[in-house]
């Protein structure tokens, strides 16, 4: 898969705190073992994602695609006290590969793994979450969308994965996960209940934060000062 590349990239992954010793681990277990590694978020993107959870000391994440629990272990540095990831896969065997590394850590009482389609799992859930990371098939990302969104406390952040899709999303010709992923984006933009920015960082990353519903559009802009007297 292509990612954003140039001269840069090198230097702005320099000069990106490490990861852990499980993660380094992790991830080269992957790139050696593994033939769809290109799946497994990488570090810089992992460094990335580590640090918004630390910006949004979430209580609740919920993870859509756990693959090796690579990200999912870089969410959990974020957390709050007492804080989870849950994070939900329907492939078995790269279940089993994840839970045996995120064992090893210090977040293992705090990731929850849960096995099945997403689409039928999420509504089985009772928590309202602070943050959730859209990962898994792409033909879906606008569902999970809907599906998450009421759940997402008022000022919480949806992050989707992939929405560049290797610079797809911008040519004519184009196949489903493409489409979708397409689609996705222009459905996120045009949600009042959202504002987002899409940040070209590896395959793309889409930040979105559920507005407040208290007030309406017309009042969010104006000012509101409390007089100190
Ligand atoms: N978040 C991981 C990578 C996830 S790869 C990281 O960044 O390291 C995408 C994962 O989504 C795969 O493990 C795949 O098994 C899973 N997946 C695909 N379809 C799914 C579905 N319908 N429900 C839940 N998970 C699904
Ligand atoms: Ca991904």
């Amino acid at each position: 898969m292509e990612e954003i590349k140039n001269v840069l990239t090198d230097y702005a992954e320099a000069h990106t705190s490490g990861e852990s010793a499980v993660l380094a681990e992790l991830r080269e277990y992957c790139y050696r073992e593994m033939s769809d590694s290109s799946m497994l978020s990488g570090f810089y993107q992992g460094r990335v994602l580590s640090m918004l959870s630390h910006m949004i000391l979430p209580q609740v994440v919920l993870e859509i695609g756990t693959y090796l629990g690579y990200s999912a272990l870089c969410f959990a540095e974020g957390l709050a006290d007492n804080g989870k990831v849950i994070t939900l896969d329907i492939q078995e065997d790269t279940n089993r590969i994840a839970k045996s590394y995120v064992a090893r850590t210090e977040y293992a009482d705090r990731i929850e793994f849960l096995l099945g389609p997403a689409a039928d799992v999420i509504p089985e859930l009772a928590e309202t979450f602070d943050l959730v990371f859209i990962d898994a098939d792409k033909t879906n990302y606008s569902n999970y969308f809907d599906l998450v969104i009421d759940r997402v406390r008022p000022g919480g952040f949806i992050i989707a994965d992939n929405v560049l899709w290797s610079g797809r999303v911008i040519e004519p010709a184009r196949d489903e996960n493409t489409q979708a992923l397409a689609d996705f984006n222009e459905k996120v933009l045009a949600d009042d209940r959202v504002e987002n920015v899409l940040l070209p960082i590896r395959d793309g990353l889409m930040i979105i934060r559920k507005k407040e519903g208290r007030r309406n559009d017309s009042e969010a802009d104006i000012p509101v000062y409390d007089l100190v007297v």
